[in-house]
C-alpha cells in the first residue's frame, strides 16, 4: 500500500467516524442485537429491516473508539439493499480481509469497505473493526443476549 492510499483511507475512515452514516435507532426494525468491545470500550446496537430476503434498511446506534464508529458506519452504508446472501458474503470477506496476514492473498471485491484493510496490521483494533459485523450476525439470527468480542 502506497503511503497515499494510507492517507486516503485514514480521511476516508475518520470521516466516517465523525459523521457516521445511518446512525440512530431504526424504529420499525425486524431484526436487533447489542455488541460489546469490553477490550476497547465499544459498544454497538445494529437495527436491520429484512424483507424477505432484502435488506431494506439498516442503521447502527452505540458509542466507539475511530474505527468501531467507521466500520459500524461504512457496514450500513454497504448492507442496504443487499441479498441476505451478499450479505453473509460480505462478512466472510471483510474479516478475512481483517485477520488475514498482509498479502496478495486478499482479494476480496468489497469495495468501500477496504478502507478498513489497514486494520489489520493492529491486532488489537480487529475487534473493534468486527464488532458491529459480529453483532449484525447476531441481529440476524435473532439472538437475545448482547454478544461480546471476548
Ligand atoms: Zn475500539
Amino acid at each position: 500500500m502506497t503511503g497515499d492510499l494510507r492517507d486516503l483511507y485514514q480521511e476516508v475512515i475518520f470521516d466516517h467516524y465523525k459523521r457516521p452514516r445511518n446512525c440512530g435507532a431504526l424504529e420499525d426494525a425486524s431484526h436487533h442485537a447489542e455488541g460489546h468491545n469490553p477490550l476497547c470500550g465499544d459498544h454497538v446496537t445494529i437495527y436491520l429491516k429484512v424483507d424477505g430476503d432484502v435488506v431494506r434498511d439498516v442503521r447502527f446506534e452505540g458509542a466507539g473508539c475511530a474505527i468501531a464508529t467507521a466500520s459500524a458506519s461504512l457496514m450500513t452504508e454497504a448492507l442496504k439493499g443487499r441479498k441476505l446472501a451478499d450479505v453473509e458474503a460480505l462478512f466472510r470477506g471483510f474479516h478475512d480481509m481483517v485477520t488475514e496476514a498482509p498479502g496478495p492473498a486478499a482479494s476480496h471485491d468489497l469495495g468501500k469497505l477496504e478502507v478498513l484493510a489497514g486494520v489489520r496490521e493492529f491486532p488489537a483494533r480487529v475487534k473493534c473493526a468486527t464488532l458491529a459485523w459480529h453483532t449484525l450476525k447476531a441481529a440476524l439470527a435473532k439472538r437475545q443476549q448482547p454478544i461480546s468480542t471476548e
